[in-house]
């Protein structure tokens, strides 16, 4: 009988790990081989399909599998969205890529203008470059009416009409806004990053279009406190891929690529239960049920895949969002990441941050409360329940008969009250309940449910809007919280 060569060669049975990450690993933190990449530690077969390929063998977790390389490549896709119209080394070869001129100052020469607008020369790969929005926005006035336009709720059609602009110039127009945004935001972006020594953030993941099931999914993390918006990014991207896999195969490069999935049959919602402690219950159920239990599409009965563009699956968008913003927060000596219960944002989070984890400078924690709860409250008497497949230790308070739970998924004890008190993802889910409700006509027009593209630009906008120009009861704008600037920024410096 042929034996299949590499059967027995162990270092096969893990996806090959990419620039030194190996995000396949124990995922239990009270484990002993929590992290661990030695091989002997798991029971590892590709043989039958039906079974797990990785398991634990001290804690008998299977964690599903995933392509390094993939998340490696989707931190770059990330990056180039992100700085996207910025001046900045376009070689994706060399050291400098998508590192934008305007906060790396010192990897490029300035090298001679173009017409008005600065040029410049990459020092690594001497690629030469130019600030497009460098020169005066002529454009400023106009741009002002239509922003002012959109956000007070008028349909795009009626913006062409009162500005006298066809849908195309319109388009056209909001993705200037949004690379100008982008240019602003990435400058006080980098000062938060820098001199943040403790950081507090809210993480949460939602549907973009929340009644259009076309499986694009946003993640977004803010600081927890003033709601500054440092990072969000989609499961989708706008230009078209060559290949795209129907089957997620964890050992082949590309396959975070998803084809359209066929529909198929899933059990129907039961009926939302009541109380805190069985919501919580049931969510982790219903996450257990997912063939892939970090891909939330995979327990969809149908997807209305995008007619334009590409979706990611959703587990390599959110390792690349923490990766990304694990790269941005070297610095910070202490991180918590406030997040609803979802795995996959649990796992992302850990994954990435495993090393920190295990030395104490990353809290994670999961946070669940009734609607009527008021954040700040002291926690009263404490009940711990160990919760899902996991045992999860949560820890419950209530007031009158409404409660909040915590689980810190590091594994800490016996700081529950202060948790309790302190933390929470409001920040974030109302940012992106806000996008939701304030572009609700362009986010649930019907003919967008197939075009998400469209909300990109925007998204972009709305980021630096929310974090330079809104302002909160109190009269100040996130960015002003987070003592980066003394007062808010009106629409026409925004431009500018
Ligand atoms: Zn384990
Ligand atoms: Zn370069």
């Amino acid at each position: 009988m042929m034996k299949t060569p590499h059967t027995d060669e162990k270092t096969l049975l893990l996806p090959q790990a990419s620039h030194g990450y190996q995000f396949n690993h124990c995922k239990t933190v009270s484990c002993q081989h929590f992290g661990s990449t030695n091989t002997d530690h798991y029971v590892l077969q590709r043989s039958n399909p039906s079974k797990p390929i990785l398991v634990c063998r001290e804690c008998g977790a299977f964690p599903p599998l995933i392509n390094n390389h993939d998340v490696d490549a989707e931190v770059t896709r990330l990056k180039q969205q992100q700085s996207s119209g910025l001046p900045a080394c376009s070689n994706t070869e060399c050291d400098n890529f998508a590192l934008p001129v305007l906060t790396h100052r010192q990897l490029y020469h300035a090298f001679g203008y173009s017409g008005d607008r600065q040029r410049y020369r990459c020092k690594c790969c001497q690629t030469t470059l130019v600030d497009r929005w460098s020169g005066f926005n002529s454009k400023n006035q106009l741009q002002q009416k239509l922003l002012a336009m959109l956000f007070t709720g008028y349909a795009v059609r009626d913006i062409c009409r009162r500005l006298n602009m066809n849908p195309k110039s319109f388009y056209d127009q909001l993705s200037h806004i949004a690379s100008r945004c982008r240019r602003q935001l990435a400058m006080f972006d980098a000062r938060l990053f820098k001199h943040t020594q403790a950081l507090e953030l809210a993480s949460d993941i939602s549907p973009l279009q929340p009644n259009n099931d076309n499986g694009v999914l946003w993640v977004a993390s803010c600081e927890a406190r003033t709601g500054y918006v440092v990072s969000q990014d989609l499961n989708y991207q706008q230009h078209e891929q060559e290949t795209s896999h129907e089957h997620h195969d964890p050992f082949a490069d590309g396959t975070r690529y998803m084809a359209p999935p066929a529909a198929k049959l899933v059990e129907p919602p039961l009926a939302p239960p009541q109380g805190l402690l069985a919501k919580i219950d049931a969510k982790y159920r219903d996450m257990m049920s997912r063939p892939n239990l970090e891909d939330p599409l995979t327990n969809m009965a149908r997807i209305n895949y995008p007619a334009k563009g590409c979706l990611i699956r959703p587990q390599y968008t959110v390792y690349a969002h923490y990766l990304h913003l694990s790269q941005l927060l070297q610095d910070s000596e202490q991180l918590s990441i406030f997040m609803p219960q979802e795995t996959l944002l649990r796992s992302a989070c850990i994954s990435v941050f495993v090393e920190r984890i295990k030395a104490n400078t990353v809290h994670p924690i999961y946070i669940e409360c009734d609607k009527e709860w008021q954040h700040g409250q002291p926690a009263g008497r404490i009940d711990i329940v160990l919760m899902g497949w996991w045992r999860d230790r949560w820890a419950f308070t209530r007031h009158d008969n409404i409660s909040k739970g915590i689980c810190h998924l590091g594994g800490e004890k016996d700081n529950e009250a202060f948790w309790l008190e302190h933390a929470s993802h409001d920040a974030i889910t109302a940012y992106q309940q806000r996008f939701q409700d304030q572009f609700n006509q362009l986010v649930n027009e019907p003919r967008r449910k197939l075009r998400p593209g469209g909300l990109l630009p925007l998204l972009d906008i709305y980021r630096a809007w929310n974090n330079l120009c809104r302002q909160d009861r109190s009269g100040q704008t996130p960015a002003q919280k987070m003592g980066l600037v003394t007062k808010p920024l009106t629409l026409e410096e925004l431009l500018s």
